[in-house]
């Protein structure tokens, strides 16, 4: 029997989340919460999701826009093994309230501080340590894609300190309320920024430090690493490294892509639904040592590349796979992830 999964706050994360929940073969959507009859909710139903609401005050709007909805959030949480909660940020203590009325798991995004849960997520870091836990916080897309090359870094040659500038997005393409800019904002100005910090609610022990610019953009962040590392090795043994890494995508440059809008265009011509890439992109050219120091460039696609993290924090959860590689083999083949 396939295991029950509810989305609470189907909007850029939740509604990626649900998609690849339903691709793979041990896990089914039982039922998607929105507050609004939106085009997403419209397009979720014509996917054969089951649509909840997230309150009764709120049904009357979808019947008089003609649309069904199935209950409440209440209902759809009785018939749920666990639920992803990707609504917008800070409201997870109300709702972690609800989640435990109804004795049902449950996982939160990188909006959400790690206290919420207590247990902050990486799938190749610390899959084994989720088994069977009742709640679970993935990272952020910015420390998803950090861990993802600090952790095997540190794991075969030690870190002794990493220093990452992070230039964000500023906003989510749909995002129209907070964007365009035309700026270079310190974010935080007070420095340093946040990520740090929330590397470490993973790999503690690691001496980190970031700042972030956000940028005119709203297509990927960009990351530019610096690392000095305990031992020796090589630019090609950093490469070999990070290419036999899952969730990894090394390219060159000089196939023409120099820029995080050539990354996009890669995603498409890939055939990835909504131009997603699920992976870290690492440019290959760009791994150097400079004075023993480590530097490399990767670009992080914000809107996507928590989705398989989401897939196996459910699998590890659930007690479905007991082995973290498993799981990142079996969710990325479902999705079509090739690294
Ligand atoms: P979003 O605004 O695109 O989607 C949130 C959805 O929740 C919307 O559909 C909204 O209608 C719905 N919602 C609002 N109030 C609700 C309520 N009370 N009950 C149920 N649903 C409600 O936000 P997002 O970008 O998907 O972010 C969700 C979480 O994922 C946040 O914690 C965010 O920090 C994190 N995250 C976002 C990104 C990103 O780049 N967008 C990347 C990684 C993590």
């Amino acid at each position: 029997m396939k295991a029950k999964v509810a989305i609470n706050g189907y909007g850029t994360i939740g509604k990626r989340v649900a998609d690849a929940v339903s691709a793979q073969d041990d896990m089914e959507i039982v039922g998607v919460v929105k507050t609004r009859p939106s085009f997403e909710a419209r397009i979720a139903a014509g996917k054969g999701y089951d649509v909840y609401v997230n309150s009764k005050e709120n049904i009357d709007s979808f019947n008089k826009s003609g649309m069904e909805v199935r209950g409440t959030i209440d209902e759809l949480l009785d018939k749920a093994d666990i639920v992803v909660d990707a609504t917008p940020g800070n409201l997870g203590e109300e709702y972690k309230k609800l989640y435990q009325k109804h004795r049902v798991k449950a996982m939160w995004q990188g909006g959400e501080d790690h206290a919420l849960a207590g247990f902050s997520f990486n799938s190749e870091a610390n899959y084994e340590d989720a088994l069977g836990l009742d709640f679970a916080r993935i990272v952020s897309c910015n420390t998803t894609g950090l861990i993802r090359v600090l952790y095997p870094l540190d794991k075969k040659y030690g870190i002794r300190k990493a220093r990452v500038t992070l230039m964000r997005r500023a906003a989510d393409p749909g995002d129209i309320k907070k964007g365009p800019i035309n700026a270079l904002v310190p974010d935080p100005v007070k420095l340093p920024s946040h990520h740090g910090p929330d590397v470490n609610s993973i790999l503690p022990d690691i001496d980190i430090t970031s700042v972030g610019v956000k940028t005119s953009t709203t297509l990927m962040h960009l990351h530019a690493v610096n690392i000095e590392l305990k031992e020796t090795c090589s630019e090609d043994d950093v490469i070999s490294l990070l290419g036999e890494r899952p969730r990894i995508m090394l390219i060159n440059s000089k196939d023409g892509i120099k820029s995080t809008a050539q990354v996009m265009e890669l995603a498409k011509d890939m055939g990835r639904p909504r131009g997603d890439i699920w992976e870290n992109i690492v440019w290959k050219d760009s791994v150097s040592f400079d004075r023993g120091e480590l530097y490399l460039f990767q670009a992080i696609h914000q809107e996507s590349d928590v989705v398989p993290e989401n897939v196996d924090a459910i699998r590890a959860m659930l007690g479905l796979e007991a082995d973290g590689g498993k799981s990142i083999l079996k969710t990325n083949k479902a999705l079509g992830i090739t690294a």
